[in-house]
């Protein structure tokens, strides 16, 4: 392990991996990352990985554009091939969430973005098997789709290593050392790295690093399952479905099978991050299972195949934490997720390596900085408090 870096990357999930990523490619110097575990062993290797567009501000948008734009165009803008597949995605809806959904519609066209509202019959039609029910119609974005997000945070590092990246898997970060309103170094569980730049990308560990330097962040997690099912004959592919009326969202999974979980609205399920079963348990595979056959009752015939638990880190106002601390130079936050954070690492990970060498980034994400909550400035969600972005 390097004694010294220009920069020190704490965490490898989609976070860390981008912010590392464009800092060494961006000639940021000696950057190391150091991982705990292994790359994406956590919440980013667990997740479903959607990227769309659908966001209740524009700032959100705005940024899941950029990140639609970057996996459309891995190789060049991430250094490979992130298996972005375009199967399309759709937010469906009854008499009770049509308002809200058309609001996003139309924060979405005020940026260009191609997404319409669709009729029942059109809904029908995309997706032959689906119970229609009570949904009035649905929003369809045609150029959403999924990643692989193992492949992606591995693309990510193992690409930046050519301008020097240093990736260090199965090494833990203890603290963060300061000296006077600065950080200073790293301390490892194998050694101690010199550093005036710190990335705190530790995940739903992020309130712990920052506590190591005197930083409380309000953060909850929430226990967050997904399951995949070998799709019976009669169910096509399917695109990208958010359902709030069976609170389940599905999309189809490679060739032959379909990946579901619950969606908003849905409650927390407070759990402990250091000690938690991540196997599915059958309670909530009941749950997801019902309203995914509520929704496509071919799925019945459908396979279980496998199914995981893993974790949602919160925030106050359900947007990840991304930027300086001041009084604390040489600091920078990035995590938080909320649930979407995995299509916004890209994008944000891009815009804050621009600030950490002191350049302007092509999106301004102040809005996004961590003492937001001290001013009193937090994201608002269109569908009310708790509840998706
Ligand atoms: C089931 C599920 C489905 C999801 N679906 C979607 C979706 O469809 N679209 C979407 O955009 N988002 C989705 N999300 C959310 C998204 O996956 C997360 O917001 C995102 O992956 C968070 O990335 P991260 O890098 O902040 O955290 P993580 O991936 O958890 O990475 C943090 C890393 O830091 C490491 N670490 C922690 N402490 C230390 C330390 N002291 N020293 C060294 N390393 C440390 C951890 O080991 C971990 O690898 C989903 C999440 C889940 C759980």
């Amino acid at each position: 392990m390097n004694h010294t870096a220009d920069a020190v990357v704490i965490g490898g999930g989609i976070m860390g991996a981008s912010v590392a990523h464009f800092l060494a490619k961006k000639g940021a110097g000696k950057v190391t990352l150091v991982e705990k575990r292994s790359l994406a062993a956590v919440s980013t290797g667990h997740s479903a990985a959607v990227v769309r567009t659908f966001y209740s501000n524009p700032l959100t948008i705005t940024l899941a554009r950029r990140s639609l734009d970057m996996f459309e165009n891995d190789r060049d803008m991430l250094g490979g091939d992130c298996g972005f597949k375009r199967i399309g995605y759709m937010c469906v809806f009854n008499d009770h969430s049509a308002a809200p959904s058309r609001h996003v519609l139309g924060l979405e066209k005020a940026q260009g973005v191609d997404a319409r509202e669709i009729s029942p019959s059109e809904i029908q039609d995309l997706v032959p098997p689906v119970h229609v029910g009570d949904l009035v119609g649905a929003i369809y974005e045609p150029h959403s789709g999924y990643v692989d997000p193992t492949k992606t945070t591995q693309v990510l590092c193992h690409s930046a290593k050519e301008y020097g990246l240093d990736i260090h898997e199965g090494t833990g970060v203890i603290g963060i050392k300061t000296e006077g309103n600065r950080v200073a170094a790293v301390k490892t569980s194998e050694g101690t790295i010199a550093t005036r730049v710190v990335v705190n990308a530790a995940g739903p560990w992020g309130r712990a690093m920052g506590l190591s330097v005197g930083l409380n962040y309000s953060l909850r997690w929430s226990r967050e399952s997904d399951l995949v099912l070998d799709r019976s004959e009669k169910v096509g592919d399917i695109p990208l479905i958010s359902d709030p009326t069976s609170r389940t969202y599905m999309r189809s999974n490679g060739k032959n099978e379909i990946l579901g979980g619950r969606g908003f609205p849905k409650e927390l399920e407070p759990m402990d991050i250091d000690n938690y079963n991540p196997i599915l348990d059958p309670n909530t595979r009941q749950r997801i299972e019902q309203g995914l056959f509520q929704r496509i009752p071919a799925l019945r015939q459908g396979k279980y195949i496998r199914g995981w638990a893993s974790i949602y880190a919160i925030t106050d106002d359900w947007h990840p934490v991304v930027g300086p601390e001041p009084g604390l130079d040489g600091y920078y936050a990035f995590f938080g997720g909320s649930g979407h954070g995995f299509k916004l690492g890209p994008p944000l990970g891009e815009a804050l390596s621009d600030i950490i060498l002191g350049q302007t980034p092509t999106t301004d994400i102040r809005a996004f900085r961590p003492n937001r909550f001290a001013e009193g400035e937090l994201f608002t969600s269109t569908w009310g408090g708790g509840n998706r972005a």
